[in-house]
């Protein structure tokens, strides 16, 4: 099991779609889980909207059911990528038990570096593909007609919390809840660290090498 994991921003969704793709195992976004289930106005959804707009986590035990039930599904077992989970340390460590009451390797944390200055001009930046799901951004890859996705001609949309207040407050939220999973994954002997800035394909490539000697 792969956690990707690094400030908003840090490409953490571009990374684990691509690796996803490269590795043929499943791309789990909770983020995505959550939008999706706003988009169809469950009750779920109007909950997580809520504290998604401002940028505020959404509680625990929300998320860790979330988790357990899409970590049952068959396409999982030889393993997924986490992108936005585990995000708190009571996340990680119900992860870590569920990992292991089910008999599977315990998780490798890959840390996505990214300065905290380049994170609000990235967000402000970034536009999304609500067919494919494909992640553009107005300063490094932008679309070849401005608001168009190339793949698709679907009409490309802004997140909600891709505005500065809740930029700030994600930030302030990742520092204080989720870096702390760092050092906890870390004292595992189980983190590899990677520069989230520059050109999105040479990460990739970067990460690819480091998961196949790691494999
Ligand atoms: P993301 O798409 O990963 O940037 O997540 C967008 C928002 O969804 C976050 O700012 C949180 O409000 C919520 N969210 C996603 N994953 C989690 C999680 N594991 N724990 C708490 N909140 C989450």
């Amino acid at each position: 099991m792969l956690i990707f994991l690094g400030p908003p921003g840090a490409g953490k969704g571009t990374q684990a779609r691509t690796v996803s793709e490269e590795l043929g195992i499943p791309h789990i976004s909770t983020g995505d889980i959550l939008r999706e289930a706003s988009r169809k106005g469950t009750s779920l959804g109007k909950a997580a909207r809520a504290r998604m707009d401002v940028g505020e986590l959404v509680p625990d035990d929300v998320m860790c059911g979330i988790v357990e039930e899409r970590l049952n599904e068959p396409d999982v077992r030889d393993g997924a990528i986490l992108d936005g989970f585990p995000r708190t340390l009571s996340q990680a460590q119900f992860l870590d038990r569920l990992l292991e009451q089910s008999g599977r390797e315990p998780a490798l944390l890959v840390n996505l570096h990214l300065e905290p200055q380049l994170v609000i001009k990235r967000l402000t930046g970034r536009r999304v593909c609500p067919k494919c799901g494909e992640i553009y951004n107005s300063f490094w890859h932008p679309p070849r007609e401005e608001g168009v996705c190339d793949k698709d001609g679907a009409r490309l949309f802004q997140r909600g919390d891709d505005n500065e207040e809740a930029i700030r407050k994600r930030l302030v939220a990742y520092e204080r809840e989720t870096m702390p999973l760092i050092d906890y994954y870390r004292h595992k002997n189980a983190v590899q660290d990677v520069d989230g800035e520059g050109d999105p394909a040479a990460i990739t490539k970067r990460l690819l090498d480091f998961l196949k000697k790691r494999a």
